[in-house]
């Protein structure tokens, strides 16, 4: 059977990914199948450039084709920050609360009509030979000037996403995963996945 490692050290997304490709016929390996193994930094300007490094680490180390991705807020008045050091933004990594109140304050008086944002997000796929194949959504909303909801995760309580009238954190995980950047992504990596594995 083929097999496929998983180049991220959260958890919550291995689950998430192996959920996904629960009935393709392949391996599912983690980082803990290599502990030799040291992550590159996300030192890259760019999801993609992010995914990538990550992955082709992986898959040069262990041989096998490995899967990274790289996610993040951009927002229009910030010209395009907190990007590729979302989770860092205040400082402490993954820091949610400190991340949130750090964004409202460098939007405070900016006008609804202005608060334009996206989520992003880069899977990469690299082949131990040297081959990757990149996927980039996104998913369009507005920041609001309070938080909303108690679900989700990361900025999700100020992401009002218009369609559904609702942030990201007053929908269910669901929801959120048919529209999200993420989840449109992962979809797209399945169909990529089937077709080289
Ligand atoms: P990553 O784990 O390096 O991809 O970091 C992604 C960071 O971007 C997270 O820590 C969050 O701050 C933010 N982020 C990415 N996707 C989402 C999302 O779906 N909801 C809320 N925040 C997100």
């Amino acid at each position: 059977m083929k097999k496929l490692v998983i180049a991220t050290n959260n958890w919550g997304k291995v689950e998430e990914i192996k959920e996904l490709l629960r009935d393709l016929p392949v391996e599912v390996l983690t980082l803990k199948d290599f502990p030799g193994l040291t992550m590159p930094e996300e030192s890259c300007s760019t999801f993609s450039g992010n995914a990538a490094r990550k992955a082709e680490a992986v898959a040069s180390f262990s041989g096998e084709v490995a899967l990274a991705d790289d996610s993040g807020l951009e927002v229009e008045a910030l010209n395009g920050r907190p990007g590729v050091h979302s989770a860092r933004y205040a400082g402490e990594n993954g820091n949610r609360e400190a991340n949130n109140r750090k964004l409202l304050e460098e939007l405070k008086g900016i006008p609804p009509e202005k608060r334009n944002a996206a989520f992003k997000c880069a899977i990469a796929i690299a082949l131990p030979e040297g081959k990757t194949r990149i996927i980039e959504e996104d998913c369009p909303g507005k920041i609001v000037e309070t938080p909303l909801g108690e679900g989700g995760f990361g900025y999700d309580p100020l992401f009002y996403y218009e369609p559904l009238e609702a942030t990201f954190a007053q929908i269910s995980r669901e929801e959120k995963n048919r529209v999200s950047h993420r989840g449109k992504a992962l979809r797209r990596t399945r169909k990529m996945l089937e077709a080289l594995l």
